[in-house]
């Protein structure tokens, strides 16, 4: 490359840093009454990309492939896009390997499938993170406060290693979600992208018929679904039987 080519491809690159829209300045202009539709907002988010001609890089977090099936589909239109396995809650830790193997497989499907290039990070498996996120809580029932710390630390996990990779947002794709807090999934990412060097995603996956649509892409690509959220603790208020996970 010469180095024109070399100074333009920056000037380029800083440019598109400084366009990259920062979710906050879109909800600053709405009604602080009105209940936010975090669908809105990335759609909003979308439009200006789409205007200013940016594909951004998103590393979205993901816990199993069912929730990444219709966002990979939804966001790889826009934008290009690292899925980060990253979930020191899944208990046992046979059921955490088949979780992270069922969407690395999902996403050679989808790539193979589509022409999407979508990238697989694995993050290293620590458990005890988990406990001592969740010390004191562990009795909370599923949606409480419990969870409330365990979507903080997947969020923390995610949003460092964006901004330890140069992403220009990070996400996840738990609000696809029926059964997870999409309101509170997306004041916690709004929170955190203060603490980091990296946008947040606002997001609602479920929306748009986003949940019905990856039902059908579980079946067309014959992804497992699981029966419990993930940790011990939910698992034994379901009355699962994890001796035979393990
Ligand atoms: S929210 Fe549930 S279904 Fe969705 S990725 Fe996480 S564990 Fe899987
Ligand atoms: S129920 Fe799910 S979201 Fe809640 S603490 Fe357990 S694994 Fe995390």
């Amino acid at each position: 490359m010469k180095n024109t080519d070399f100074e333009h491809k920056e000037i380029e690159e800083s440019h598109i840093e400084k366009d990259i829209k920062n979710a906050k300045e879109i909800l600053k202009r709405m009604n602080p009454n009105q209940k936010i539709n975090y669908h809105t907002i990335l759609t909003k988010l979308i439009s200006d990309w789409e205007n200013k001609d940016i594909r951004p890089k998103i590393l979205i977090h993901s816990c199993c492939a069912p929730c990444s099936t219709y966002t990979l589909e939804f966001l790889t239109q826009y934008a290009d896009v690292t899925v980060l396995f990253a979930n020191n809650n899944i208990h046992p830790k046979a059921e955490y390997e088949k979780r992270a193997l069922v969407q690395e497989e999902f996403i050679k499907k989808f790539n193979e499938r589509t022409g999407n290039d979508v990238g697989f990070i694995e993050d290293e498996y620590k458990p005890m993170d988990f406990y001592k996120a969740v010390k004191g809580l562990e009795n909370e029932k599923e949606g409480g406060a419990r969870c409330t710390a365990c979507f903080q630390m997947r969020l923390d996990i995610v949003a460092k290693k964006a901004q330890e990779l140069g992403f220009d947002y990070f996400g996840s794709a738990l609000t696809l979600s029926p059964h997870k807090n999409s309101q509170l999934i997306n004041t916690l990412g709004l929170e955190i992208q203060e603490i980091f060097d990296v946008k947040y995603l606002p997001s609602d996956f479920k929306k748009n018929n986003g949940y019905k649509r990856s039902v059908d892409m579980c079946t067309e690509y014959d992804v497992y679904r699981q029966c419990y959220c993930g940790c011990i603790f939910a698992a034994m208020d379901q009355g699962i039987d994890l001796n035979e996970y393990k």
